[in-house]
This record gives structure tokens, C-alpha cells and sequence, in this order.
């Protein structure tokens, strides 16, 4: 018998982003994406020149909070050039969500550069759920700091991270 054995490989897949705080379009992408690969890992970008509302460990803990019922979705984050990441992690598959055209260009240009730094990896792109097509972290941050209703926006752990975050 040949080839009884051979290995299967992992498909791994990374969704990258600021995650400031996660969002139900996020969410949306998470979903699907986890339907679509054996393992993926939502990456916490670490970039210290923006001024985020949530330290890389509370982006963490909200996003762990919101995917308990997702086995195959980790959580982690990173600070170094993506497809840097993506050979450590052996991933081949970067997921990135797409709202608008607006969306498309500057994903477009980040794609083909990944693409230019290491061809083997290959960026996948998922249209957002039209529901969510408006929706931003920073317009989220934006009505919370009013003290506006995000119920619809974010999941609800992110919610209540919100009204702490701008309670005080
Ligand atoms: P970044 O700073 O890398 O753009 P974000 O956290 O804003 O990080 O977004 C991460 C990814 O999620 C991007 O691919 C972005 O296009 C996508 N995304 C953001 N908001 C939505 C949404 N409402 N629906 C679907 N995808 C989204």
C-alpha cells in the first residue's frame, strides 16, 4: 500500500488586524474564516505608533471572550513584518475582510506586497456581511465615547469593555 501515511497538512490561516476593539463585522469574517481552515489565528497586530483604546492584552482577552465557541480559533498577536509572522506560525493564508471599494485598493496594495515579500503566501479576502458594511472600530469607539448604544455594533463582552473603558 503507498501513501497510507502521507501527512496531511495543516491549513492554517492568519487574520490579521488592530482589532481596537473587535466588532461584529470581525466577527462575521472570524465565522467563516474558521469554516474554511483546520486551525485560524486572529493576530493582534502589535503597533506601538497608533493610539489604540485597548492594550494588545485586552484586544486579546475580548476577542478570546467573543470566539469560546469557535475550537479551532486562536488568539494571538505580533509585532514583527506579517509574512515574518506567517513563516513562524507556518501559515500560508492570510484572511483579510472587505467592506468597501475604498477597502479594496489599500488591501490590494498591502496583498501585493505581502505577495512581492514571499509568494508562497497568499492573502484570501472575504466580502463583509452587508449588515456590517458601515461598520468600523473607530466608529464604534466614537459612539461609545457618547455614551451611545453599540448592542448592535460589538459582542457584548466588548460592550461592557467599552462602557468601563468610558465610564471612567
Ligand atoms: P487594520 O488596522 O489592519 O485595518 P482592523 O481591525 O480595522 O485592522 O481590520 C482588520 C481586518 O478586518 C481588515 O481586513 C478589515 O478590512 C476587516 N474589517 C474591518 N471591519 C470590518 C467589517 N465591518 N466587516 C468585515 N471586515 C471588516
Amino acid at each position: 500500500m503507498i501513501g497510507m501515511e502521507q501527512q496531511h497538512e495543516l491549513r492554517i490561516a492568519v487574520y490579521p488586524g488592530s482589532f481596537d476593539p473587535v466588532t461584529k463585522g470581525h466577527m462575521d469574517i472570524i465565522q467563516r474564516a474558521s469554516r474554511q481552515f483546520d486551525r485560524l489565528i486572529v493576530a493582534v497586530l502589535n503597533n506601538s505608533s497608533k493610539n489604540p483604546l485597548f492594550t494588545v492584552e485586552e484586544r486579546k482577552e475580548l476577542i478570546r471572550g467573543a470566539t469560546q465557541h469557535l475550537p479551532n480559533v486562536e488568539i494571538d498577536s505580533y509585532r514583527d513584518l506579517l509574512v515574518n509572522y506567517m513563516d513562524y506560525r507556518q501559515a500560508h493564508v492570510i484572511v483579510r475582510g472587505i467592506r468597501t471599494v475604498t477597502d479594496f485598493e489599500y488591501e490590494l496594495q498591502l496583498a501585493s506586497t505581502n505577495h512581492k515579500l514571499n509568494s508562497e503566501v497568499e492573502t484570501i479576502f472575504m466580502m463583509t456581511n452587508p449588515k456590517y458594511s458601515y461598520l468600523s472600530s473607530s466608529i464604534v469607539k466614537e459612539i461609545a465615547s457618547f455614551q451611545g448604544d453599540v448592542s448592535d455594533l460589538v459582542p457584548r463582552i466588548v460592550e461592557a469593555a467599552l462602557k468601563n473603558k468610558y465610564s471612567k
